[in-house]
């Protein structure tokens, strides 16, 4: 029986968690958290909001499923790995903004963290039983979002009702923006680094309109193995919860007989500078990823509200990052200095914009 604590439980991952947690008798939901909304009598201890890790200090899970969306996951992240409990971990705006501290608390605690992020649960399936001096690199794919093909004059005006609409996966507001920026790939390509040690020389983004194929492992022989599937979050979170087992789920399989094309394009760097940002961030390292993902959190959210104009998101997130210094945090009260300096300087821009 495995004891999970699913925080983010009314969520797009949250409610795709439960179906997989319902559908597994050795799975057992022990507690449950969201941000504002009711949760009573989901499970034996529910928590909606504050601290979650007191929540899980009473629940004692064996798992941690942290789909809380935003730097407000922080701390559930650094819980679990400082103590070695597995963490399925979907929020990944945690392990960008604190990589370092929360790769040293890995290390301390000798946990594992299982990614659910569909692209990332992939490359560990490709990556793992590998000897690392064999790996060339990794490459994570893009479905491109919903203004694939467009350039820069043609986004001026595009609504969040427009950036809300995704060609193929369904998931909840702030990652779907961050999608049709590709920003959510420069989380992502942060993200992959962290988890599986790979400079950013090694890590590839290309276009892939249909989602089918997760991400590929380049070996240094010249083969590639590429995790391939329908697009549903429910097979890399019922990885995560079932590991090593690899569960049934009612997704369907692969269907070759009705003519799947898999089509590969380089991104548009110029029209979505957002990965470009990222890289950049990613390679500078010390608190520059915290700052990005701050500041994108804030444009995000003004352009939801629709005090930010689309393109304006790029914009707010570069100039915040032009006036930061980056400089590594020691602990983690200096991550949050950086993360509520770079929320200030974001905010302060996206009012001027
Ligand atoms: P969502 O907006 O649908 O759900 C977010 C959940 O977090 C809700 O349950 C909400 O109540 C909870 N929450 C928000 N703030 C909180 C707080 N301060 N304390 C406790 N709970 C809080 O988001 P989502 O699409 O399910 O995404 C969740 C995470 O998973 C994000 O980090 C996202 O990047 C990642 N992710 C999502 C998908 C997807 O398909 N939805 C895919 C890959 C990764
Ligand atoms: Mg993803």
């Amino acid at each position: 029986m495995k004891r999970i604590a699913l925080l983010g439980a009314t969520g797009s991952i949250g409610r795709q968690a439960l179906e997989i947690i319902d559908a597994h008798p050795e799975l057992e939901l022990a507690a449950a958290a969201s941000g504002s909304e009711a949760i009573d009598g989901l499970a034996p201890l529910t928590q909606v909001g504050g601290d979650l890790t007191e929540l899980l200090e009473r629940a004692r899970p064996d798992v941690v499923l942290n789909a809380v969306v935003g730097f407000a996951g922080l701390p559930a992240t650094l819980w679990a790995l400082e103590r070695g409990i597995d963490l399925a971990l979907a929020n990944k705006e945690s392990l960008v903004a604190a990589g370092d501290l929360a790769t040293e608390a890995w290390r301390r605690g000798g946990g594992r963290l299982l990614p659910v992020d569909s692209e990332h649960s992939a490359a560990y399936q490709c990556l793992e039983g590998r000897d690392a001096a064999t790996v060339h690199s990794l490459v994570l794919t893009a479905s491109g979002g919903p203004f694939r093909g467009r350039g820069r004059e043609e986004l001026s005006d595009v609504t969040p009702a427009e950036a809300l609409a995704h060609p193929t996966w369904n998931m909840g507001p702030k990652i779907t923006v961050d999608s049709a920026t590709l920003a959510n790939k420069g989380l992502e390509l942060i993200e992959a680094h962290f988890l599986f040690g790979l400079g950013y020389d090694r890590i590839e983004v290309v276009i892939h309109p249909a989602s089918t194929v997760h991400a590929v492992v380049r070996f240094r022989d010249g083969a590639a193995l590429a995790h391939l599937g329908y697009p549903d979050m429910r097979v890399p979170i019922s990885f995560a919860l079932t590991y090593p087992e690899r569960a049934a789920t009612p997704v369907p399989q692969l269907d070759f007989g009705s003519g799947l094309t898999l089509e590969f394009e380089p991104p548009d760097l110029e029209t979505f500078p957002l990965l470009a940002l990222a890289r950049q961030a990613g390679g500078r390292g010390g608190t520059y990823p915290c700052a990005f993902n701050a500041a994108n959190e804030v444009a995000v959210a003004a352009f939801l509200a629709g005090r930010l104009p689309f393109l304006g998101i790029a914009e707010t997130v570069e100039e915040t990052l032009a006036a930061i210094d980056g400089a590594r945090a020691q602990d983690l009260s200096e991550l949050y200095e950086a993360d509520a300096q770079a929320r200030r300087l974001a905010e302060r821009t996206a009012t001027a914009a």
